[in-house]
């Protein structure tokens, strides 16, 4: 669906198109809410203190965790809202512009 947003200024809650509609409870896992992500939060291991704020705060649950320790982050669901970085109290969470993150890591592939 694509919406027609040349009067976007004015629009307010009555003007707004929906959006997506979720039918089905506990379906989250079908929809890969990565791909709205303009910026990617990149995790720095050494300054990490394994406080799991950012585990608990993220509210896609993107950030996984085993034996109490982070262990990565899932970007198929990271929509990059940036909480995690914001919260994060030894900085150990920058966030990067997404299409420079991606065409490093094409290059660092060797893809197109
Ligand atoms: S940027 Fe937002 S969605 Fe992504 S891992 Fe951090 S808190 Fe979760
Ligand atoms: S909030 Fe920061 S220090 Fe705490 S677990 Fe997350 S990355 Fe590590």
């Amino acid at each position: 669906m694509s919406w027609d947003i040349t009067d976007i200024k004015n629009w307010d809650w009555r003007k707004h198109p929906r959006g997506a509609v979720i039918r089905d409870p506990g379906s989250a896992k079908q929809f890969k809410t990565g791909g709205w992500r303009s910026a990617r939060p990149i995790w720095d291991e050494e300054k990490c203190s394994q406080c799991l704020l950012c585990f608990v705060l993220c509210p896609d649950s993107a950030i996984k965790a085993r034996d109490e320790k982070i262990t990565t982050f899932d970007y198929d669901f990271c929509k990059g809202c940036g909480i995690c970085a914001y919260e994060c109290p030894r900085d150990a969470i920058s966030m990067v512009d997404e299409a420079e993150a991606r065409k490093k890591e094409e290059s660092e592939e060797g893809g197109p």
